[in-house]
């Protein structure tokens, strides 16, 4: 294919679809208006976790089941295009469920785990503090996650790139997207400070500000949401696993990271674009770390941040082609991005060189958003 595509966003997202283009011999510009990989694909916490997270997710489980079984594939690719390691550990989950529903919780959770056909084992408190010993004796019950893995996001956004640029991608640094070029029914390419960039087809893959890019909001009614995390030395009460704590949902998460720091995450706040980190937000986090983990307490804080996860109205990605000829759409990932990066990469280079999608796109679809706005 000689087109030309711009794809406007270099989060994991947008240089995973502009790499994976670019090696199929298409002509690929990625666009950011600041340096690459420095937002939420920078700040997640990198859990590479297919489970059911609550109801109407229900679309998102084959699609992150497909991600993850594409991940070391993916990994393989990247870090021998940059040279790289990403951290990329499938060291398993553990989920605790603490208080006096926890054997039901533990019940509900296998239930949903096996409507899906997803793996998942029941431990007592026993057997689930012979997995993780420093686990607090208050969990109640837990359930065994053998397949689910891990990856230092960061460093995967430092390989995507340099995998991107050595695929042949022309990266574009500085350059703030604005709007897009329309002729009739088609994009002809984008226009940034005043200048326009021509191509064939163009992919947003700008995370939450996506819908700030005009004539986009229609597609990609994105939104930021914030999540704030922690870093900590835990030392010799680093768990082996990533651990995650119930209490009617999800609490709190624990992610080891290989360079001796475990992560501990988040909050949920509709904060706008606001990136702070707040006491609130910081000792929620903190509470459910310890919780898990009482020989937290002392641990050292080393690190604190925030970042804008990309939301949208039915809390699912946004993916696939639109009405206007040459305008695609590869964003609203919401919590699950970096799991979801590899096969969102398959399926826009699917759609936009007009293969057979692996998947159906349809519950992903960018036109569904004009189809609830006319229903209405
Ligand atoms: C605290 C936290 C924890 C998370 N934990 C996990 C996790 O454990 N597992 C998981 O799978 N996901 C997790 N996520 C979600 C994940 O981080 C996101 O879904 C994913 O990073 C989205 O990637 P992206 O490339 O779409 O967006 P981003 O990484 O936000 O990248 C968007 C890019 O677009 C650029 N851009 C924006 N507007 C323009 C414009 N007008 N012109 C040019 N460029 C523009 C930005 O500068 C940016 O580089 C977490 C997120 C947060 C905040």
């Amino acid at each position: 294919m000689s087109a030309n595509v711009i794809v406007v966003g270099a989060g994991v997202v947008g240089c995973g679809v502009a790499g994976e283009l670019a090696r199929q011999g298409v002509k690929v510009q990625l666009l950011d208006r600041q340096k690459p990989v420095e937002e939420a694909s920078w700040a997640a916490a990198g859990m590479l976790s297919p489970s059911p997270e609550g109801p109407g997710m229900e679309p998102l489980v084959p699609l992150g089941r497909a991600s993850l079984a594409l991940y070391p594939g993916f990994v393989e690719e990247v870090e021998s295009a940059s040279g790289l390691r990403v951290g990329f550990r499938r060291q398993g989950a553990l989920v605790a469920f603490f208080g006096a529903r926890a054997d039901h919780e533990q019940g509900e959770f296998l239930a949903a785990l096996a409507r899906f056909e997803l793996a998942g084992e029941p431990l007592t408190a026993e057997e689930a503090r012979r997995r993780e010993p420093h686990l607090s004796k208050e969990a109640g019950a837990a359930v065994w996650l053998a397949e689910e893995a891990s990856i230092d996001n960061r460093a995967l956004g430092r390989a995507l790139v340099l995998a991107a640029s050595r695929a042949g991608v022309r990266m574009q640094i500085g350059v703030a997207v604005q709007g897009l070029i329309l002729e009739g029914n088609r994009c002809r390419g984008v226009v940034t400070g005043g200048a326009k960039i021509p191509a064939d087809h163009v992919v947003i893959a700008a995370g939450c500000y996506s819908a700030g890019i005009e004539q986009v909001a229609r597609y990609a009614p994105t939104r930021p949401m914030r999540g704030q995390m922690v870093a900590m030395e835990a030392g010799s009460a680093m768990p082996a696993s990533v651990l995650r704590s119930m209490r009617e949902h999800l609490v709190g998460y624990l992610v080891p990271r290989g360079d001796g720091r475990l992560l501990a995450g988040s909050t949920m706040e509709d904060a706008g674009f606001d990136k702070s980190q707040t006491p609130g937000g910081l000792r929620r986090i903190l509470d459910a770390a310890v919780e898990m983990i009482p020989a937290l307490e002392n641990a050292r804080v080393l690190e604190t941040w925030s970042g804008l996860r990309p939301d949208t109205p039915d809390h699912l990605p946004i993916l696939g082609p639109t009405d206007i000829g040459g305008l695609s759409i590869a964003t609203g990932h919401f919590r699950d991005g970096i799991l979801l990066a590899p096969i969102t990469a398959r399926l826009a280079r699917q759609w936009i060189l007009g293969q057979k999608t692996d998947l159906p796109l349809d519950p992903f679809s960018p036109m569904r958003f004009l189809k609830s706005a006319t229903a209405r």
